[in-house]
């Protein structure tokens, strides 16, 4: 199976490694030329434009920020469909909006582009291991047709419905995250305020019922002050605003995610959107003068 794979940032990178190391044939696709370079020395081919990979590919995979770019990726001129035979599978495995998502779908399906939306939790270091979990939505035929290929990335795929629920799946997980790095970041400010070393607090707990893979991850993030990305906090902005335009939606509560996303919104307009998610402890620093 001819791979071909667009957006070559944080996570594509890696994810396409582990394609190559797989031994599949992977060309490759960034409007930034120079992000393309990692996987061209690591074996891939380099690609012009999503047309051009999608002429030459069985199977295209997009990982790229939002709903917009995917959808000019896709839909826009020189995009996959231009260059779309007809049996092309695509899998797009971008965080977006479910109901981009589901638009998406549409338009391939009426080019006979058969597609799947199956974005990833884990970030970087599972990219790196190919250890993701991928949750996926679309039809059941495709997802068997896929599924030993996007193995090569994750450690847990899971088919959760219909085109779509890949991404509602995703919104629910990046909420969770969201709330646990907001508590995690006041927690370890009061500890730090009442004169408890916060490295004592996070050594304390983290084996107890608060302990989580979020704590693991980001406590040391942010008793260290060190943001450097891993996920930023744009990104969670987009996946919030993508939670709470969801939630509007369909009539769901959403008090704490609407919090986290003003708080995560601060740091954007101080400056800050570029750091890693975890920089919201810089939100209680300021706030509470420690
Ligand atoms: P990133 O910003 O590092 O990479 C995105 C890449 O897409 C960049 O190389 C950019 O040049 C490319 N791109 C943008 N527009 C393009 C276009 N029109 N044509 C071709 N290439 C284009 O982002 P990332 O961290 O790799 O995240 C990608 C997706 O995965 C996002 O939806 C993100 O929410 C999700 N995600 C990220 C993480 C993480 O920890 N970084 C974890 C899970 C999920």
């Amino acid at each position: 199976m001819k791979i071909g794979f667009i957006g070559l940032g944080i996570m594509g990178k890696p994810m396409v490694r582990n394609l190559l190391k797989a031994g599949y044939e992977v060309t490759v696709y960034d409007i930034v030329a120079v992000n393309m370079d990692d996987a061209v020395q690591a074996g891939a081919y380099r690609g012009t434009s999503p047309a051009n990979i999608a002429a030459g590919s069985d199977l295209v995979i997009t990982m790229l920020p939002n709903s917009p770019h995917v959808k000019s990726v896709v839909l826009g001129e020189n995009g996959v469909l231009t260059g779309a035979k007809s049996g092309l599978k695509y899998v797009d495995m971008s965080s977006i909006a479910p109901l981009a998502s589901k638009e998406i779908g549409k338009a391939c399906a009426e080019k006979g582009v058969r597609m799947l939306d199956a974005p990833v939790s884990g970030g970087e270091p599972k990219a790196v291991d190919g250890t993701l979990s991928i949750m996926a939505g679309g039809e059941q035929a495709l997802f068997d047709e896929v599924k030993p290929v996007l193995e090569c990335m994750g450690a847990s795929v899971v088919l959760c419905g219909d085109i779509g629920a890949g991404n509602t799946t995703k919104l629910a997980n990046q909420m969770i995250v969201a709330g646990n790095i907001a508590i995690l970041a006041e927690a370890l400010t009061l500890a730090k305020k009442a004169g408890v070393n916060p490295q004592t607090v996070f050594e304390a707990i983290q084996g107890g019922l608060a302990g989580s893979t979020v704590m693991q991850a980001k406590a040391p993030m942010m008793i260290a002050s060190d943001f450097k990305p891993g996920f930023k906090i744009d990104l969670h902005i987009k996946d919030l605003n993508n939670a709470i335009a969801t939630g509007h939606d369909i009539g769901s509560p959403l008090f704490l995610t609407t919090s986290v996303q003003e708080m995560f919104e601060m740091l954007h307009a101080d400056g800050c959107g570029q750091d890693d998610h975890s920089g919201l402890a810089k939100y209680y620093a300021k706030i509470s003068g420690t």
